[in-house]
């Protein structure tokens, strides 16, 4: 469900109907206009809910800010459990909390498939994550947490953040800022997960990540813009493993979100819950 016409969303959701037509899926995109009421945006939800023909529901965030305050957790409050592929509903949350996940938030749970498939140990390891969104940090440091690492949760009041991510075994930035994680957050050996999607449009800002005649910064001189991660990529230097932005993280996301699908399809074939 796409409400209104915000161009980073179009960009999102046209890559995941993309992606569900190249696995096979049937994928409807509704879309609504700007002006859409709340009432609206939860009628529509409520007859996906009811429908017989799709497995999961998916509400493009950011909504509109005319919808309200709040009114983006009530939508996905409103969309079904067995339903929810992005995980943000509150009854999703709470499975997670308790350790009995049903569907769970596509990024952090790719971040988890990506350490066990390059088998990084996590039980027993110091797990930093560094942002504490509904949607990222929160539900990574619990799947961490899951996986009985020690977890610490830094946010943008943390005092003296380097020291922190410096005794990380697993580090996760998840911030929004592009290059905060310097060589001075990271102990050597260490896997560092760049969940950050940065578009930096700041010369200066992109000659402080990239050395001269580094490609990206050509990249950027012919274009006025370049993509970067919450890590510097300074950090590649000492880290023992480390997600590259873009063609981490991000395609993960929408990987999960078709293994979310076919996991509610799959439950109600079967007759079970996932
Ligand atoms: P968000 O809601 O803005 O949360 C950012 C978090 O970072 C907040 O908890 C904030 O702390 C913390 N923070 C901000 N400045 C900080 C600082 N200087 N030091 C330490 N912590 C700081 O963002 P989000 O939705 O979680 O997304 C985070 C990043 O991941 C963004 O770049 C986003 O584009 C990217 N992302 C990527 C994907 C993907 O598919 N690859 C998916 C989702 C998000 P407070 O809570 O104290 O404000």
């Amino acid at each position: 469900v796409l409400v209104g016409a915000d161009p980073a969303s179009q960009v999102y959701v046209r890559n995941k109907v993309k992606a569900g037509g190249e696995v096979g899926f049937r994928v409807d995109l509704e879309r609504m206009p700007e002006s859409a009421s709340l009432d609206d945006v939860l009628a529509l939800v409520e007859r996906l809910n009811r429908s017989a023909v799709h497995d999961g529901i998916l509400v493009q965030s950011p909504l509109p800010k005319g919808l309200g305050a709040g009114a983006q957790q009530r939508v996905f409050d409103a969309i079904s459990a067995d339903k929810d592929v992005d995980g943000f509903g509150a009854e999703s949350v709470g499975l997670l909390v308790q350790n009995r996940p049903r569907l769970v938030a596509c990024t952090p749970a790719g971040v988890i498939e990506l350490l066990q498939r390059e088998q990084i140990p996590m039980k027993g390891r110091h797990a930093v994550v560094i942002g504490r969104s509904d949607i990222v940090g929160k539900p990574m440091a619990l799947l961490l947490l899951h996986q009985d690492a020690t977890v610490t949760i830094c946010h943008s009041r943390t005092a003296d953040l380097p020291s922190i991510c410096r005794q990380a075994d697993i580090l996760v930035a998840a911030v929004g800022k592009a290059g905060i994680v310097t060589r001075a957050f990271v102990k050597p050996g260490a896997a560092v997960i760049d969940v950050g999607m940065n578009r930096v449009t700041d010369r200066a800002v992109a000659s402080g990540l990239f050395p001269a005649g580094h490609p990206k910064l050509a990249s950027f001189d012919s274009k006025g813009s370049v993509l970067v991660g919450d890590v510097h990529p300074e950090v590649a230097e000492v880290a023992g493993a480390l997600t590259p932005v873009p063609g981490g993280v991000g395609p993960l996301t929408i990987t999960m979100l078709m293994m979310n699908t076919l996991r509610a399809a799959q439950a109600r074939m079967s007759g079970a819950r996932t």
